[in-house]
């Protein structure tokens, strides 16, 4: 299998290895690296997948798409990621919260985030992508985060020989809890700055970065290469496709159903790597009927899907729900590549880069888009009053995030309810968020992150969850603010070290 970018794919001809994509992150010229074609999973397939634990599954999905890879190999990095050390209650949790509403709980790795599951066993296929392509550089990892990315990436890539990290946040843009578990990060090869900006700004400047010749060509003197854990990088995204296969699986299980039952997909987005990873599931083969795209109040995403006009120039918010707070969604690019194809996708990304900041796809995109996409979107209050009715209707505790994910799965199924059953991406730990949350159980928000986790856990009577205390508990090592201009010298003061 070759992997061929979003843009313009014929005119450069490019098409590289799996290993080539996974250590580049983004295609040579500014698109996203995609697979020739989308391999599919028979029923039979399936029926076998029933019986096999995560990290089998993750093997066998993510050797269908990196061909260079055996599969001795991904199991191996697999069961390595999602071993009981890193995930002490199993890779995912599944809940039954109320009739044929399934929360898909993608936090109980090791920094109670989902980004864990892409990013535990990243690191590792890069690892191997580096010997494959016969690498001597070191890789340099450039990282904007919205907040759960940040802390993710650090440990996964933590320690890993041949591979530096840097994070950037945006200041004031990220929970006090996140900005710790960041901050506090332990490791040689890592670094973390904060940036007078927001998340778009960050990744804005990243994306320049890793396209800036002269920076590149001045790192490799130096002997390193710049690459991506950002979900524009195609090794973050097929992790993903893992669990909605396997979620579906277990879903099956409760209803005791056979292969073929349909479910809806809700799941609360940013960037739109996780939804998009559904989707490739369902081109896989997966009977997913609708994915509902669930934005907080920066809501450009529910605008795009109902009208087919993407205009970045709009207010941007700051929310409770912060790993959502972002304009330009990545990923968006490869859903719009699938439909509609590299010539549109590169018009369209320049359109979106022009001075007018916009673009609108034709009357048959959106049509298509529609026919499988629902977005909705959640205010501040809704988020607020959601984890409260949760609360104290179902006993259960969700974060701000899934908290957004949840009112558009009510709202969807009020509208729409013949019984088809929704999986709800649960993407964060409540305790991550505990301000918020704890803010939305009674009404008052902590103004002392740090306590906030002992009031929600009194509150709640759930344990602080392991990490999430070690973290605060930790000494503070990165405290550099920097401008967004300043990020290239950020790079070279820290490789300099
Ligand atoms: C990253 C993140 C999201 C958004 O996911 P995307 O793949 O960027 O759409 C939602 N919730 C939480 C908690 C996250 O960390």
């Amino acid at each position: 299998m070759n992997f061929v970018s979003t843009r313009n794919a014929k005119l450069t001809n490019e098409s590289v290895s799996p290993a080539c994509a996974i250590k580049r992150g983004i295609a040579v010229n500014g698109g996203l690296y995609m697979p020739g074609h989308i391999p599919t999973l028979t029923k039979e397939d399936l029926e076998e997948m029933r019986k096999m634990t995560y990290p089998q599954c993750a093997a066998k999905i993510i050797s269908m798409y990196l061909s260079d890879y055996t599969y001795e190999e991904l199991l191996e990095d697999a069961e390595n990621a999602y071993n009981a050390e890193r995930f002490p209650d199993g890779a995912i949790g599944m809940r039954e919260v109320s009739d044929g509403r399934f929360f898909l709980e993608l936090w109980h790795g090791p920094t109670c985030a989902f980004k864990d599951m892409a990013l535990q066993i990243m690191p590792r296929l890069l690892s191997r992508a580096l010997k494959k392509t016969a690498e001597d550089r070191e890789a340099v990892i450039l990282v904007a985060t919205s907040g759960d990315t940040g802390k993710a990436a650090l440990e996964g890539y933590c320690d890993i020989p041949g591979i530096n990290i840097e994070v950037f946040y945006p200041a004031g843009g990220v929970s006090r809890v996140q900005e710790l578990q960041m901050v506090t990060q332990r490791g040689a090869n890592v670094n973390v700055a904060a940036v007078n900006g927001n998340f778009d700004d960050a990744q804005g400047e990243v994306k320049r970065i890793f396209i800036d010749k002269a920076f590149v060509k001045e790192m490799n003197e130096k002997g390193y290469f710049l690459t991506s854990a950002n979900s524009i990088n195609f090794g973050r995204l097929v992790p993903q496709i893992v669990y909605y296969v396997f979620s579906y699986l277990r879903m099956l299980d409760e209803y005791d159903a056979e292969i073929g039952k349909e479910v809806d997909i809700c799941v609360p987005t940013g960037n739109f790597g996780n939804i998009l990873a559904a989707y490739m599931a369902k081109r896989m083969g997966l009977p997913f009927r609708r994915f509902i795209c669930a934005s907080n109040e920066n809501n450009i995403l529910t605008d795009f899907i109902n009208t087919g006009v993407y205009d970045k120039h709009r207010e941007f918010k700051l929310t409770i729900s912060p790993s959502m707070d972002i304009l330009v969604s990545s990923n968006l690019e490869r859903l719009l590549y699938l439909i509609a194809g590299d010539d549109k996708v590169c018009e369209w990304m320049r359109d979106l880069r022009s001075a007018e900041g916009k673009y609108t796809v034709d009357a048959e995109t959106l049509e298509a888009i529609k026919a499988e996409f629902s977005g909705y979107f959640c205010s501040e209050e809704d988020t607020k009053a959601t984890i409260k009715r949760y609360f104290e209707d179902y006993g259960y505790l969700i974060d701000t995030h899934t908290a957004v994910a949840a009112y558009c799965a009510d709202k969807y199924l009020a509208e729409k309810n013949d019984g088809v059953p929704v999986i709800i991406a649960s993407t964060a730990s409540p305790f991550k968020f505990a301000q918020g949350v704890y803010g939305a159980l009674t009404g008052n928000t902590p103004e002392d992150a740090v306590k906030a986790l002992d009031m929600l856990s009194e509150l709640s009577g759930i344990e602080i969850p392991a990490p999430l205390q070690a973290a605060v508990n930790s000494e503070v090592r990165f405290s550099e603010k920097i401008d967004i201009s300043d990020m290239r010298d950020s790079v070279r003061n820290f490789l300099n070290k």
